[in-house]
């Protein structure tokens, strides 16, 4: 591993549940370890994320990071038994996306959409566009929020078992708050995806191009950094620019514009279910999520 950019504080240093190893003068790889909870993603889960994602962006050798997992699945989504530590977590990591009040507490949709701004869609957007090309390595079950860890990588690469769900419609809301359904899928696809809570296979990911290649389990780390190594051979500035030419091109179709609507009914829908049944989602739906993830452990 190596010496810590001074620009990065100390603190990122002593991560909980996310490993970053440079495995290469040229490639990082971010390993998701918190897997007594199947990768589930608390606020530590994001803050530490977000941190390793910027040492390696600040480390000038640096051209390809490999998100990678530990444990039997990539990530069971959101983590949904509570609310835990947040002070401690924004006292050591720094705010990037939001404001203070609404991150400590502003009451109603005030501090309720603040923290999804930050947490889920302003992260997930900073990783889309860090500038280093990412590859994120999935073996398991990557569910709901799951698919806002894999989906701003530039890459995915899975095993033969990977499966990509998203079951957050049984809970009242439009999906994932990082809504890129329609851009991995296509309209229809990304509809029966929502509708129905259905999984999508590895293979059925790579025939419409959100995977690009799928590999026996065993094989996924190795082939992951072939693949890594590879890309690694270009230049880094020419890696760089690709990137936001590419980025370029799918958010002149309309993807930023869409993902903030998207965002909004997304509040809509936990507006809806507060005042219905005075939680922010469908305590009916509850019962179809913790079936989806609970059985994870199982599988
Ligand atoms: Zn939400």
């Amino acid at each position: 591993m190596s010496a810590v950019p001074a620009a990065v504080p100390a603190s990122h240093t002593a991560l909980q549940h996310i490993l970053y190893d440079k495995i290469d003068p040229a490639i990082v790889r971010i390993t998701l370890n918190r897997t007594d909870k199947h990768n589930a993603q608390d606020t530590r889960f994001l803050y530490e994320l977000n941190a390793a994602y910027d040492r390696a962006a600040q480390d000038v050798d640096v051209k390809v990071i490999i998100l990678a997992a530990n444990g039997k699945h990539f990530s069971a989504g959101h983590d949904l038994s509570g609310v835990r530590e947040k002070d401690t977590v924004y006292a050591q990591f720094p705010h990037v996306g939001t404001t203070a009040r609404a991150l400590q507490g502003a009451p109603g949709v005030e501090g309720r959409i603040g923290y999804e701004e930050e947490a889920y869609v302003g992260f997930c957007e900073r990783w889309r566009n860090i500038p280093k090309v990412t590859i994120a390595s999935v073996q398991g079950k990557c569910i709901a929020a799951g698919l806002m860890l894999a989906w701003p990588c530039d890459l995915i690469v899975a095993s033969e078992d990977a499966q990509f769900s998203d079951v957050t419609v049984a809970l009242g809301i439009c999906g994932v708050e990082y809504f890129q359904h329609p851009w991995e899928f296509g309209t229809r696809r990304a509809k029966h995806m929502l509708y129905t809570g259905d999984a999508i296979s590895a293979q059925d990911a790579q025939q419409m191009g959100m995977v690009s290649e799928v590999y026996p389990r065993d094989e996924l780390a190795a082939r992951t950094l072939e693949l890594a190594q590879k890309i690694a051979r270009q230049p880094q500035f020419a890696l760089k620019i690709t990137k936001m030419a590419v980025n370029a091109a799918e958010d002149a179709k309309g993807r930023l514009n869409a993902q903030s609507t998207a965002f909004a009914l997304h509040h809509l829908g936990h507006g809806h279910a507060k005042e219905v049944y005075g939680a922010i989602i469908n305590p009916a739906g509850m019962h179809a999520s913790v079936r989806a993830t609970s059985k994870i452990g199982k599988t």
